[in-house]
């Protein structure tokens, strides 16, 4: 920071240089040359979504903390490092949401969704905000996509999930992907192997990072993916949960597998794999990008049967999916996926004069609601500067429409490769240009 300024009392304080403000740490503006990349990515979870039957849900960007307190876990690095919290003017503790699903759930029980019929299958595409140090791929506002299907015990129902996903990668062209997967189990099986990892970690406290110490108490399935190397080897020789599941969750995880063969979904059992969410059962499964590890995860998910039930709802199994998409936008560049340019218009608009500019700008709504792409610049106000503007773009045909134009109702289509200039009637114009169109199909 540089030193505070001193103000003369006779300085005007509009001369003072002010400092350029910039985007806060971890946060990113998505510049117009991005967003082709972000209308394909978003454009194909939309499409693949509602193919799988899945419907869109919006909540809200802030919830009471309690919200993610409650449904995500206190003892997790989300709520208790990361989350954005706030008072807001009537006291109450808000939260910039760090994550989706425990919003989901909520919506799911305040609007009765267990009346509809079962599984309610949503999906949800927004920011999310989470106070973690900057780094690549790790910003402190994101995106998510989620999907979930709420109201299934299915191992089908997981399966579903898990080639939803799957698909979403796929269908974006990305390759070298693999998908990482784990059983995490129900509570009563969970709390037997929670007590022989402790046993295993007893003698190794020592060896811990300070982190894994805390979690040994609070979290101590998360021990098993700390990234910390001398943490690693320890986890590694660990006693996997697979060995401790009850017949119930073995069962359910060996359905879940037996789907994903029968799909010929490369899926690699991960014992260390735990997912840092209190709100897990069963199934838990990251997509990975094969060469890297664990913190470029593009997306992870799992079944959450207790979540309804924890934030005041009927027992209700359910299973999701989260997923980052500014990781894919990283991903498609690195791997140089072509991604389809957005529609360019064929048709520009360009008017000269008060009352032709307020007939242009009607007639530019009227094509827009008829689906045809058109481009204008109603900031400009000379012929010549709209014409250059028109070839820049690749324009075939520019409508004009200048004083004598607008007070006779008509339009000029000129026709941009040959110069060539034909008057035609406002009431036929759109018309006209489908006809031209025609040729572009
Ligand atoms: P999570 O909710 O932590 O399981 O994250 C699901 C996905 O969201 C991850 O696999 C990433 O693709 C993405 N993601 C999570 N945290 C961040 C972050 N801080 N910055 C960018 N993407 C993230």
């Amino acid at each position: 920071m540089g030193r505070p300024r001193k103000i003369r009392p006779e300085q005007d304080l509009t001369d003072i240089k002010r400092d350029p403000i910039q985007t806060l740490s971890g946060m990113k503006d998505v510049l117009p040359e991005d967003q082709k990349y972000w209308d394909f990515v978003v454009r194909k979870i939309h499409n693949l979504c509602q193919c799988y039957g899945f419907k869109r849900i919006d909540t809200p960007i802030l919830e009471e903390s309690s919200l993610f307190e409650r449904g995500t876990g206190k003892y997790t690095d989300i709520v208790e490092k990361e989350m954005y919290i706030l008072k807001d003017k009537s006291g109450q503790t808000i939260a910039l949401r760090p994550e989706a699903t425990p919003g989901i759930a909520r919506a799911y029980i305040e609007h009765g969704m267990k009346n509809r019929s079962q599984p309610v299958k949503l999906y949800w595409i927004g920011p999310m905000f989470r106070h973690s140090r900057p780094q690549k791929g790790r910003l402190r506002e994101f995106h998510q996509f989620n999907f979930e299907a709420i109201g299934s015990k299915s191992p089908g129902q997981d399966a579903e999930i898990i080639l939803l996903s799957w698909n979403i990668y796929k269908g974006l062209g990305i390759k070298n992907l693999s998908i990482q997967i784990n059983s995490i189990g129900c509570l009563d099986c969970r709390a037997k192997y929670i007590a022989t990892l402790k046993d295993y970690y007893k003698g190794n406290k020592t060896k811990l990072c300070s982190d894994c110490k805390r979690r040994l108490e609070k979290n101590p399935l998360r021990l098993l993916d700390c990234k910390e190397e001398k943490c690693a080897r320890l986890a590694n020789k660990a006693p996997q949960i697979i060995d401790t599941l009850c017949e119930n969750c073995h069962d359910h995880f060996k359905s879940v597998l037996e789907f994903l063969d029968e799909l010929n979904l490369p899926y690699i059992l991960n014992p260390r794999l735990v997912r840092g969410l209190d709100y897990y059962t069963r199934t838990v499964f990251e997509i990975w990008p094969e060469e890297e590890k664990a913190q470029a995860s593009l997306g992870g998910g799992g079944r959450y049967d207790r979540l309804v039930e924890e934030l005041g709802g009927d027992p209700t199994p359910a299973v999701g999916f989260a997923g980052g998409i500014e990781r894919i936008i990283s991903k498609i560049k690195e791997q140089k996926i072509t991604v389809p340019e957005k529609e360019k218009p064929h048709i520009f608009l360009a008017q000269l004069g008060e009352l032709a500019k307020k007939k242009a700008m009607k007639l530019f709504e009227e094509l827009l609601k008829g689906g045809i792409p058109i481009g204008a610049s109603f900031g400009k106000d000379s012929m010549k500067s709209q014409l250059k503007l028109a070839d820049r773009m690749g324009i075939s045909y520019t409508l004009i429409i200048g004083q004598k134009e607008a007070l006779e109702e008509t339009v000029i289509i000129r026709d941009m490769e040959t110069g060539n200039q034909e008057i035609v009637s406002g009431d036929k114009i759109i018309q006209e240009i489908q006809k031209r169109l025609k040729s572009f199909k």
